[in-house]
């Protein structure tokens, strides 16, 4: 259903884009506190939203305990949502949810990365096995292993669903809760001077609100125009080959190679990608590059190599099909960015998800409306924009976890330092000085912020980037 927009009439809500970030908010205004928000979409056949090109796939197997919480959540939403998201009158939502697992491989260089990154998943109460060699050959067989140490495989929590159909069932939810889609482009928001709302303009209409979220996916910063303030987040094609194989892989899970390179089943074919090549030994990711100019290459020289080196029986296989969409990289540490607009105290965002906003949408909805309602979404803290102003990246590298180590060591040290100190003031004679102990570490932490994403293996910006794409309003 889709309506023109009211002009003058103040709304309590305003979402922008209506894929499933946008819709998962609106369900949860409408359902857990009543507020029926009115949402923008420019296409309401969604051919190029990300939710509609989507792979799909959920993990726990992450570095960061905010993002495993999100996956959690998420996935028990999943497991009901054919009951949640019912509508009255229709038949349940049909989600697909294949509760198959993620494995993550690992040659030497990699194992001491995938031990650290499973130490902080079972921390978190993900379900998450180490297998090392025999144990990955002995549970999957067909796997070549000669050159994996070992691997982490999600026992529960993980697998794959039918990620449009989810985004189809927030938006019929929505709708029959009374949330309304209006079928239009916003090309600029901005702060009225004399009131605190908000003011949008579409292509053919203005609209005011007490709040607006912007939740418009790879193209956050063209909505933003009026703002003068950007997100580090662009978009960036990635491709999707469906491939038909005779090879037949006992309880096949989602699997990421050491290369890259991942594979998982879909029906009968499998479905597998790659982060894009090299040109010219430099990395190649234009944003928006077109989605019709799909990189048969990289399928013929990375991801196919690959395949038939991990999987014997995937020798024999002919790509059927293969398409692409965007993923909202946020380049400046590939996680989402979600809360406050910094400086905005009434203008939201949810975005620059990196390839994993689907599986979030469930977390982040229910997250995100109750921020919007004015009241804690701790879950989504660690996502603020306003990090990106700070220049704290949400993952960190190898390097900077261990000065977070030697920084709560030094806490540690500090606590007992100061109880030494009430020991000894209560005794030293008057008078006598004391000298503080050691000095905080943050100044160093600032200095470092590359990190590496172990699922892209893209390098985030250099800091004078991050500063010069967030210029205003950095809170
Ligand atoms: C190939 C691929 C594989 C992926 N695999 C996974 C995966 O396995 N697991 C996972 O969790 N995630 C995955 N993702 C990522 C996931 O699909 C996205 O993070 C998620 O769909 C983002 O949802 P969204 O609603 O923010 O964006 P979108 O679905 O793009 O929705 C944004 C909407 O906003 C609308 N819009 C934009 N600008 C405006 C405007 N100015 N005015 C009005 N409307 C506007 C757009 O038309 C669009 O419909 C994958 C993505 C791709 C492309």
């Amino acid at each position: 259903m889709s309506t023109s927009l009211f002009s003058g009439e103040l709304q309590d809500v305003v979402i922008v884009g209506g894929g499933v970030i946008g819709s998962a908010i609106a369900y949860f205004l409408a359902a857990e506190h009543g507020v029926r928000a009115t949402v923008i979409e420019r296409d309401l056949t969604y051919a190029k939203a990300s939710s509609a090109l989507s792979a799909s796939s959920i993990r726990q197997q992450f570095s960061t305990p905010a993002n495993i919480a999100l996956s959690r959540w998420s996935f028990e939403f999943l497991q009901r949502a054919h009951e949640t998201l019912a509508v009255p009158g229709d038949a349940p939502p049909l989600l697909s949810l294949e509760e198959r697992g993620y494995l993550y491989l690992a040659t030497e260089p990699g194992a001491a990365t995938l031990r650290e990154n499973h130490a902080i998943q079972i921390a978190n109460g993900a379900d998450i096995r180490w297998l090392d060699r025999p144990a990955l050959s002995a549970k999957f067989p067909w796997l070549a292993c000669d050159d994996i140490v070992a691997g982490t495989w999600g026992a529960s929590g993980e697998g794959w669903f039918d990620g449009p159909a989810l985004l189809q069932a927030f938006r019929r939810k929505a709708i029959s809760l009374g949330v309304r889609y209006v079928n239009d482009e916003v090309l600029g928001v901005q702060l009225q001077a004399v009131s605190p709302y908000v003011i949008g303009r579409t292509s053919n209409n203005q609209f005011i609100s007490k709040n607006i979220v912007l939740a418009t996916g790879a193209h956050v910063n063209k909505a933003m125009g009026d703002l003068a303030v950007s997100l580090p987040v662009s978009a960036k094609k990635r491709d999707v080959f469906v491939v038909e194989s005779p090879a037949q892989l006992a309880d096949c899970p989602l699997v990421i190679d050491p290369s890259g390179v991942w594979f998982r089943p879909e029906g009968r074919y499998f479905i597998c990608g790659a982060p894009p090549r090299q040109r010219d030994g430099m990395p190649y990711d234009p944003d928006d590059a077109p989605l019709d100019d799909i990189d048969y290459g990289l399928f013929d020289e990375v991801i196919w190599p690959a395949l038939a080196a991990r999987v014997p029986q995937f020798e024999a296989l002919k790509v059927r099909s293969a398409w692409a969409g965007y993923y909202e990289m946020n380049a400046f540490d590939h996680n989402g960015l979600v809360g406050t607009l910094p400086g905005f105290d009434n203008i939201f965002v949810a975005s620059g998800f990196s390839g994993h906003g689907m599986q979030h949408a469930p977390a982040v909805g229910q997250a995100m409306a109750r921020r919007v309602m004015g009241h804690a979404a701790p879950e989504i803290d660690a996502f603020t924009p306003a990090r990106v102003g700070r220049g704290e990246t949400l993952i960190k590298s190898r390097e900077q976890r261990a000065l977070d180590w030697d920084r709560v060591r030094n806490r540690q040290m500090r606590g007992i330092a100061g109880l030494w100190r009430a020991f000894w003031m209560q005794r030293r004679p008057a008078g006598r000085k004391f000298t503080t102990g050691p000095k905080s570490k943050d100044a160093m932490l600032d200095g470092h912020l590359t990190s590496v994403s172990l699922v892209t293996g893209e390098t985030n910006a250099a800091p004078h980037e991050l500063r010069r794409a967030f210029p205003v309003n950095a809170g």
